[in-house]
This record gives structure tokens, C-alpha cells and sequence, in this order.
């Protein structure tokens, strides 16, 4: 049993050069993980087939089932090369090109996105290596925009560039994310998270590639600009979860909007039903220290206490000196403040279809008499993510089912425990069998109490029902 095994909030690690290899691996499932995130800003294909391959591996000897994100580039504005690093002071001028022409200015660089000029207007902020940096448009020149530098810095090649408030003109899916998706398809990965979506029809579009192929992949979608944000419930409804993308959030949106925009994907999230994941920065110093800041350790506890399904680990996981230690922090943090409450937003949430309050009521049912277990069976998941948004603290959830693909799926939601079970179409075998699979694992004995939401033959028709069981010896 893994130290996982109580806590309900799920934690995604990134895989990176720290990580990769197979006893990292294992160290971090171990330690909590319940998935990795590949992230294709980085990844080759050869360290994606290589890492899928071993997860699956080493996770198979695990308990605790373990999924795999793979998170795409997306469409990404970045200046081109320098010859020499720009060292770029307060108050003096930088032309920014494109299409690699000739700048009127003494220093320049030229920046891979074509409508640079057309889209900017004078007074708009430009923000370079992750708003490290920042410029100002003073002029536009037919070819070129003339700015200010508001604040110094080293300026490198190939840095990444944000355009605060700016619709960006570009493909929610580059020739890379297609590139990047097939291989995903074929390695059968269990999540797709697309960066920078927009609108609804950015998922949409990945779906129908998916569609298209027959593949099972859910798909994440990661908002990190203001447009997404004004699009936040059109794009709740077409993925199948969210992730609040704060690198990119905190460069596009003031930072003290930050916060109110987590809360209100949260809570919006629970609202519809769909996973929430809260990324970037959570252990950030743990990247060079065996230890977090207080207000790390502070900011961790927030996601946890408003209930996010699942709190991410990028560069602390991937190139930090503390991988595990980040992982065994969380996962002490996680513990600790699901034990003492939640922001409570899901308990003012109303399901909507009569399945989805059965399943409630079967909740109730399992707190009231102080249960073990809660049982669901599923085909498509729907009966567990409904499950899981019930945030049900004091009983834990076992999702059972047949199917491989949905099972590493189903780690990302909040408190439930994915289990394989050969179902059959009598529903009592079926429960009868999870009680034993549970009691040979030790999570269940002789005397404990178990809810199950499933169905039950009555005159050869099936009915959809609750039933509540004692465990014999
Ligand atoms: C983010 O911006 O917070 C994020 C997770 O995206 P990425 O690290 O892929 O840019």
C-alpha cells in the first residue's frame, strides 16, 4: 500500500531528466503520485515511448493505478535567435521584427508570429522569458514595432513571449500538436491536456481527432489567457476536465486577479461536474531546497482546502534536485488539510440527472452509517466523476470496472480508487467479488460496512439501486 492511500486530493508529477529513469519512477508512485505528466515542450518522442513504457511497467506492480497526461506545446510566441546575449536596460528602445527583416533599430529581435505588427497597437505590453522582461509599444513601423524597455533584463534566444489581453491569431493545434497527439493515440496514454485554449472549439477540434480515430482519451483543457477565461463555462462543457494554468494565467492577468480566477474555476468546476487541477509554482522553491516556504506550504493547502481534484508538480518534479521530497510534501500537506475541512463548494452543488442523485443519496447513506466503503461500477465513468464530486471525506470510493483505459482515467478524481473487476451481469456476483478483492488487499474486514451503488435483478429486469452489505468473515 502506498502512502496515496488515504489522501483524496490526486497529485500529478512532471517527468523530466530528474524523473525518467525507472527507479524514479517507482520512488514517486510510492511516494503518492497518481500521474505523471509528460509535457511535449520538452519531451522527444523516443523519452515519451520510453517513459510510457516504463510507467506502465513498474505501475503494474503497484496498487495504487497510475495515469499518464500528455500535455502539448501548443501554439507558443517566442523571439528568434541572438547572436549575443541583449543586455537590455530601463527606458531604451528595441524594435521587434517579423518575417527576419531589417530593423531601423540599432537593437532588435525578430519574433515568430507573422500579425505581431497588425495585432499590437501603441501602449500594448509585450512580456518576454516568462514577464521577466517587459516592453511597451511606442511606434508602429510598417514591418516592425518600436518599444520601450519598462523593465531590464538578459534577453537570450528562443525566449518564450506573451501578449497580455491580445487575441492571438494562431492555430489551437501547431503541426507538432497533431505530430504529438498521434503518438499519444498509439502509446494508448490516458489523458490529453491542450495548452492555451481559447474558446470551446479549440477542444472540440482535438475531439474530433480523437473521434476520428476511435481513441478513449479525455482531454484537459489548460487556461492560461484572459480569453479563455471569458469562455470559462463554453469550455467547462466541451472538456472533460481543467486545469488552471498559472504560469501563463499569472503572466497574462494581473497576479492579484490570480487567486479570484482560481476560486471561480473551482467553483465553476464543481458547479458542472468536471475535474479541476491547479498547476505551477504550488513547491517551487523546492526546485533548488529540501524544503518548501511557508507560503508554498500556504498556497498548496488553499488548492486543497477548495477541494481541487488534483494539485501538479512541473520543474520541481522534472529538473529539481528534490523530486520525492516534493511529492512526500504534498501528499503530507494534502493529508493533513482534507482532515481538517473544505471550502465547501460542492456541497452547494444540485445533480441533475436521477442517476447523479442516486448516487448522492448513496453517499449520504455511507456517512450516515459510518461506512467503509462505497461502491460504484462503471462503463464510462460518469457514475465515479459523479462520485468524486460529492467530496465525501469520511468514506472512501472504490470505482470498479472492466476496461484498462477508463481505470487509468479515473486517477484523477478526487478520492476515488480505481480497481479492476472481471463484471459480470449479475450485479450481486459483481459486488460479492469487489468485497473479496478489497478484503485480500486489506482495505476491507470481517464486520465493516459497505454501500454500493449498483443494480439489481427483479424479475429479470435490472434495476438501478442501492445496497448495503456487511463484510463476512
Ligand atoms: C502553466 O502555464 O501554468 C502551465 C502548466 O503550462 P506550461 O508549463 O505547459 O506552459
Amino acid at each position: 500500500m502506498t502512502t496515496s492511500s488515504t489522501r483524496r486530493t490526486r497529485i500529478i508529477a512532471t517527468l523530466g531528466p530528474a524523473t525518467e529513469s525507472p527507479e524514479m519512477i517507482r520512488q514517486l508512485i510510492e511516494a503518492g503520485v497518481n500521474i505523471f505528466r509528460l509535457n511535449m515542450s520538452h519531451a522527444t518522442h523516443d523519452q515519451v515511448r520510453e517513459a510510457v513504457k516504463n510507467i506502465r511497467e513498474i505501475s503494474a506492480r503497484q496498487i495504487t493505478r497510475v495515469g499518464i497526461m500528455m500535455d502539448s506545446r501548443g501554439p507558443e510566441i517566442r523571439t528568434g535567435e541572438v547572436s549575443n546575449d541583449l543586455n537590455l536596460t530601463a527606458g531604451q528602445t528595441i524594435g521587434l521584427t517579423v518575417r527576419g527583416e531589417k530593423s531601423v533599430e540599432e537593437c532588435s529581435v525578430d519574433v515568430n508570429y507573422d500579425q505581431l505588427v497588425e495585432d499590437l497597437k501603441e501602449g500594448d505590453v509585450v512580456l518576454i522569458d516568462n514577464g521577466t522582461i517587459e516592453l511597451k509599444v511606442e511606434k508602429k513601423k510598417h514591418n516592425q514595432l518600436v518599444c520601450k524597455v519598462l523593465t531590464p533584463g538578459t534577453l537570450k534566444s528562443r525566449r518564450h513571449v506573451n501578449l497580455p489581453g491580445v487575441r492571438v491569431n494562431m492555430p489551437s493545434l501547431t503541426q507538432q500538436d497533431k505530430e504529438d497527439i498521434k503518438l499519444g493515440i498509439e502509446l494508448g496514454i490516458d489523458w490529453f491536456a491542450m495548452s492555451f485554449v481559447r474558446e470551446p472549439e479549440d477542444v472540440k477540434q482535438l475531439k474530433a481527432i480523437l473521434d476520428y480515430h476511435n481513441a478513449p482519451q479525455k482531454v484537459v483543457a489548460k487556461l492560461e489567457d484572459q480569453e479563455g477565461i471569458r469562455n470559462l463555462d463554453g469550455i467547462i462543457e466541451a472538456a472533460d476536465a481543467i486545469m488552471v494554468a498559472r504560469g501563463d494565467l499569472g503572466i497574462e492577468c494581473a497576479y492579484e486577479e490570480l487567486p479570484i480566477i482560481q476560486r471561480r474555476m473551482i467553483k465553476q468546476c464543481a458547479l458542472q461536474g468536471k475535474p479541476v487541477i491547479v498547476a505551477t509554482h504550488m513547491l517551487e522553491s523546492m526546485i533548488e531546497n529540501p524544503s518548501p516556504t511557508r507560503a508554498e506550504v500556504t498556497d498548496t493547502a488553499n488548492a486543497v482546502y477548495e477541494q481541487a481534484d488534483a494539485i501538479m508538480l512541473s520543474g520541481e518534479t522534472s529538473i529539481g534536485k528534490y523530486p520525492v521530497k516534493c511529492v512526500e510534501m504534498m501528499n503530507r500537506i494534502a493529508s493533513r488539510i482534507e482532515r481538517s475541512g473544505g471550502a465547501g463548494y460542492y456541497e452547494k452543488v444540485k445533480m441533475q440527472s436521477k442517476f447523479a442523485k442516486l448516487v448522492k443519496s448513496a453517499a449520504v447513506l455511507a456517512e450516515e452509517c459510518n461506512a467503509d466503503a462505497l461502491f460504484v461500477f462503471t462503463t464510462s465513468g460518469r457514475i465515479a466523476r459523479n462520485a468524486a464530486r460529492l467530496r465525501l471525506v469520511s468514506t472512501p470510493i472504490y470505482a470498479f470496472s472492466n476496461d484498462e483505459h477508463l481505470l487509468n482515467q479515473l486517477p484523477m478524481y478526487w478520492g476515488i480508487y480505481p480497481s479492476f473487476l472481471e463484471t459480470t451481469d449479475d450485479p450481486e456476483d459483481n459486488v460479492s467479488r469487489a468485497i473479496a478483492k478489497l478484503v485480500g488487499r486489506g482495505l476491507l474486514k470481517k464486520g465493516n460496512t459497505v454501500v454500493a451503488v449498483t443494480e439489481v435483478k427483479i424479475h429479470d429486469r435490472l434495476v438501478d439501486t442501492i445496497m448495503m452489505e456487511q463484510v463476512e468473515g
